[in-house]
């Protein structure tokens, strides 16, 4: 067995274990592995490994890789999950199904924009900042209360809103660390009462540190690189 579909195996796991602990029945967790700075052949020892969902950051590394691993014959699924530049907007929505890191509203506009192009529907979560020290995400409530708005309206018909994504502060405090995730599911609630034809039912939470805290606060989507494919450069 190869080393990443030992640490795979070993994710998964701990996956199932908190999602028992959490006492959860439905809307089981998904993986989502984080290959960030990590070539072809580790995505594809994933995939090999039974790995069907991945996360990118940086859209030009994406797109090589992915065409790469797609011409051999697989379709792995992709999520973006870094911040995105709107000139990367078209390549996104090319090679992803999904934008986990939409933070302002000129950004649905240019996914739109690009999607309808090619008349393809991609899903999208709203980012938010739910820790001091992180620095991504929608910058204000008001900004994100509008986005959710004009998806509300109907101004994106290309887009499926599907929930949040968070990261949280960048700290050995568990504490913190939890407060910052049922920050997110609290948003969820509220937004989910607000907007009931709108979907919010991801929640994209937690990463190699603490995704089992995560998911202790109903994660559905666990981002998790480092203890999948080992520390990056
Ligand atoms: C890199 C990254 C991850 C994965 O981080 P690990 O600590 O390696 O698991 C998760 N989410 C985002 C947004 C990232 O940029």
């Amino acid at each position: 067995m190869s080393e990443i579909a030992k640490n795979l195996k070993n994710v998964l796991e701990k996956i199932h274990n908190a999602e028992k602990k959490s006492g959860r029945k439905e809307n089981p967790v998904k993986l989502l592995a984080v290959s960030k700075f990590h070539p072809a052949q580790s995505v594809l020892a994933a995939i090999e490994a039974g790995q069907t969902l991945f996360g990118e950051n940086r859209i030009q590394e994406a797109s090589a890789k992915f065409d790469a691993v797609r011409s051999q014959g697989f379709s792995p699924e992709l999520h973006i999950i870094g911040s995105l530049q709107r000139n990367k907007a078209k390549e996104a929505v090319r090679i992803a199904s999904c934008i986990e890191s939409v933070d302002r509203i000129e950004l649905l506009e240019e996914i739109e924009k690009q999607a309808s192009k090619i008349e393809k529907n991609i899903d999208v979560l709203f980012e938010l900042h739910t820790g001091e020290e992180s620095k991504a995400g929608f910058t204000s409530e008001e900004a994100l209360e509008e986005a959710v708005s004009r998806c509300a309206r109907g101004d994106f018909p290309h887009i499926e809103v599907k929930g949040f994504m968070t990261m949280a502060p960048f700290t050995d405090d568990k504490n913190l660390i939890r407060e910052s995730f049922v920050t997110l599911r609290n948003l969820r609630e509220k937004y989910q009462k607000k907007y009931p034809d709108l979907d919010f039912s991801e929640l994209s939470m937690g990463m190699s540190g603490d995704y089992e805290i995560a998911i202790e606060e109903g994660a559905t989507i666990v981002r998790i690189g480092t203890a999948i494919f080992g520390e990056r450069n």
